[in-house]
């Protein structure tokens, strides 16, 4: 300490005797540790059959924004961002997407890691779920790299309850019983060492649609869902009827990623179709990011080029399927935040 620390403190000393007067107890609760939280109300959010629900076992659904890719998007995974898709958009949710390869993860692994840990950071300062998605279509090949990242994420956060880990975002067309389940074993593995009991969302082959796939055989583990991924203007019925057998086989799914682009990211907007998917989530109580907060000239991204990283978006920085997507998940989330006090 030095002086004038000192003579600081001399000044301080019957002020602070003086308010701690009522209360020595280093427990006693500060006006800001009153505010309830998302998390505050649903705790550890767990599958039991085939829903997810809350630490009272009730089914939740939580709705909120995929970020984009991290090496491209990641000026856009900062606390502020973060902050505003829970207090404008009433996200209760954001997906951190970790990009592997490309110039991410695998090129980076530092710069990449920080961009997700500040996500998780101001997930947890603002008291919304945070998906921690390697976001990766060949994970399979990285089996070493994405031990050693989830086994960071689950060392560091492990204990806390805003966490979820997604560990393969897209398989393509390899096999599930011989390689993306193998890889998910062993990553799961690896988190479990750390963390017993958040959730993990694992990828099924064709871009985590083969999900009916994945409930045939299904992994082993008391807290698994299985990602559903979706882009409306490209996928349809017949997907849909994928979800249902692999729900009817008694597995979880989580919508960890969807667009109401086509699966490009790009194209038009179909409606109709949107309004069928957005029909199906409600129906079965799914919980969903949709992709992405990004300034990009595509149907997908929610701003427009040039939107500020830092949230406080006007309505006109807002794309067409942006505009649309934060309607919904206001409405959507509404009931939530009008019941907590922050
Ligand atoms: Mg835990």
């Amino acid at each position: 300490m030095i002086q004038s620390d000192k003579r600081m403190l001399a000044l301080l000393l019957p002020l602070l005797l003086l308010c701690s007067c009522k209360s020595t107890d280093s427990t006693s609760v500060q006006p800001s540790q009153t505010k309830r939280t998302v998390v505050d109300q649903f705790g550890l959010i767990h599958t039991k059959g085939n829903k997810i629900v809350d630490k009272n076992d009730n089914p939740v659904a939580l709705h909120g924004m995929s970020l984009f890719w991290s090496q491209w998007g990641g000026n856009f995974y900062n606390e502020s961002c973060v902050r505003w898709l829970r207090d404008d958009w009433n996200c209760t949710i954001v997906r951190a997407a970790c990009g592997v390869e490309s110039g991410g993860y695998l090129t980076n692994p530092q710069a990449e890691l920080a961009k997700v840990t500040t996500v998780i950071d101001a997930c947890i300062k603002v008291g919304i779920y945070v998906v921690v998605d390697w976001h990766d279509h060949n994970a399979h090949n990285h089996l070493e790299q994405a031990k050693g990242f989830f086994q960071t994420i689950a060392q560091k956060y492990g204990d806390k309850p805003n966490v979820m880990y997604e560990v393969f975002n897209e398989p393509m067309q390899v096999s599930w019983s011989t390689v993306v389940k193998p890889y998910s074993e062993a990553v799961i593995k690896v988190i479990r060492q750390y963390d017993p009991d958040n959730l993990i969302i694992v990828g099924s082959p064709t871009w985590s649609q083969d999900v009916d796939v994945a409930a045939r055989d299904p992994i082993v583990d008391p807290n698994v869902a299985y990602s559903l991924h979706f882009y409306t203007g490209t996928h349809r019925q017949s997907l849909r009827n994928k979800a249902m057998a692999a729900l009817n086989s008694g597995v979880a799914l989580f919508v960890s990623e969807y667009g109401i682009s086509e699966a490009s990211g790009d194209g038009v907007i179909d409606y109709n179709e949107t309004a069928l998917w957005l029909s199906f989530i409600d129906q079965y109580t799914l919980s969903s990011c949709n992709w992405s907060i990004m300034d990009k000239n595509e149907t997908s991204a929610a701003l427009k080029p040039g939107a500020t990283p830092t949230g406080n978006w006007r309505d006109e920085e807002l794309s067409v399927s942006g505009t649309y997507i934060r309607s919904r998940i206001r409405a959507w989330n509404g009931e939530v935040f009008k019941n907590l006090n922050h």
